[in-house]
């Protein structure tokens, strides 16, 4: 049976640990913390189609098929069915962009139909698109039936060092042993770029951090409420995401603005979190009224993103061992997994992941 390592159990590790199954081999995931803990923490994600990159839209869309593979095979909610909401004038952008995947269903908003999709909103009267097919992702469901399905597969160790043999398998070093593989893949998000250069393989990483506020959401709201996107700079802000916990009581609202990170990993200015934070809050006291304004909780993240676009995304490979890179991951995960799998298997990366082709180039 062939033996293949997959160092990190946030999303990207668990969903390749899971595709690896299907192909019959035996897997062992190393994890240094808590599965989910590192940048898939938190309640909630935003699934969503429209991307910069056609190519990347299309991939987006294959993975929401294995959502929903996932949903029937874990008899649980992973993409809620509220959709994802944009407005600002890139609207039109996305629109025109998914008009060459006509299969992805989006509409344009009136004003009325934004006010009764969203209705935590303030009054805003510019462009709006539902893409309905788009949703909340159940962050913590997804975690809970992955980890359960790969209990005995998943091991509580620090990876310290992934290289080649002489005897051409793979070596993985961990805080408390030593053991051989006949394919490594590397899905440690912050962690697998180091771990790359001493394998051999050079990734581009740009490393930042980034705060997400969550907020109650006012008792009168009971609307199932879709994701939001804001590029409009009405509300003071014109990078702003957010998506509402499993339950609907609480919505994370975050902005795309990022901090910058030093080479040794210490932050460049790190009050710059806090003032991100407030900036948040300020954020929902001006376009958010169905919201509290006042925190009821915090995700304070790594970021990796490569040099190509902030959805950029690739996987690397060597001899026997691969590793994946990007940011914005969590709507992929499920076509990633897949992926990294076959490049396990076959020893051959598929071309649209290839680092050449830019996959998610802005
Ligand atoms: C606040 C925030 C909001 C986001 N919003 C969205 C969104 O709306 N939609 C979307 O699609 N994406 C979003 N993203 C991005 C998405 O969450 C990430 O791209 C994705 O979770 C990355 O998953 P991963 O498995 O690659 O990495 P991680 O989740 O970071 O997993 C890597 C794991 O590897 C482990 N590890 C690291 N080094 C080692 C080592 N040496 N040995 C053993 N284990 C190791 C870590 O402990 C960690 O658990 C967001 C990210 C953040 C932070």
């Amino acid at each position: 049976m062939t033996r293949i390592a997959v160092v990190g159990a946030g999303i990207v590790g668990l969903a390749t640990a899971h595709a690896l199954r299907k192909t019959g081999a035996d897997v062992t995931i190393y994890e240094s913390g808590t599965p989910g803990g590192g940048q898939s923490a938190g309640d909630g994600r935003i699934f969503r189609h429209a991307h910069d990159d056609v190519r990347l839209a299309g991939f987006v869309s294959s993975s929401r098929t294995l959502w929903r593979q996932w949903e029937a095979e874990f008899g649980v909610e992973l993409v809620s069915d509220a959709g994802a909401v944009a407005i600002g004038d890139s609207v039109e952008d996305k629109l025109r962009i998914l008009s060459d995947l006509p299969h992805i269903r989006v509409a344009l908003l009136a004003q009325g139909q934004l006010a009764s999709a969203l209705p935590i909103l303030a009054d805003f009267e510019g462009k709006a698109m539902l893409d309905v097919d788009g949703g909340a992702i159940r962050t913590l469901a997804a975690f809970r039936a992955l980890t359960e399905s790969l209990t005995e597969a998943l091991v509580a160790d620090h990876v310290l060092t992934v290289q080649h043999t002489s005897e051409g398998d793979v070596e993985i070093r961990t805080g408390t042993g030593v053991d051989r593989f006949d394919h490594a893949v590397l899905s440690a998000g912050r962690g697998t770029a180091p771990l790359a250069r001493n394998a051999g393989l050079e990734i581009p990483v740009e490393l930042a951090a980034h705060a997400r506020v969550t907020f109650p959401v006012r008792q009168d709201v009971d609307t199932p409420l879709p994701t939001f996107q804001d590029g409009s700079g009405t509300f003071g802000e014109t990078g702003v995401y957010a998506a509402p916990s499993a339950d609907n009581r609480s919505y994370s609202v975050g902005l795309s603005e990022t901090t910058g990170v030093r080479q040794d990993g210490s932050l460049a200015d790190p009050p710059a979190l806090e003032s991100l934070a407030a900036r948040a809050a300020a954020y929902v006291r001006h376009a958010l009224p169905g919201l509290d304004p006042e925190p009821s909780g915090y995700v304070h993240c790594w970021v990796t993103r490569l040099p190509w676009g902030e959805d950029g995304v690739g996987i690397w490979s060597t001899g026997k061992i691969s590793a994946i890179a990007g940011h914005n991951l969590f709507k992929q995960a499920p076509a990633l997994g897949e992926a990294l799998a076959e490049t396990a298997v076959s020893g051959v990366v598929p071309a649209l992941l290839r680092p050449e082709a830019q996959l998610g180039k802005a």
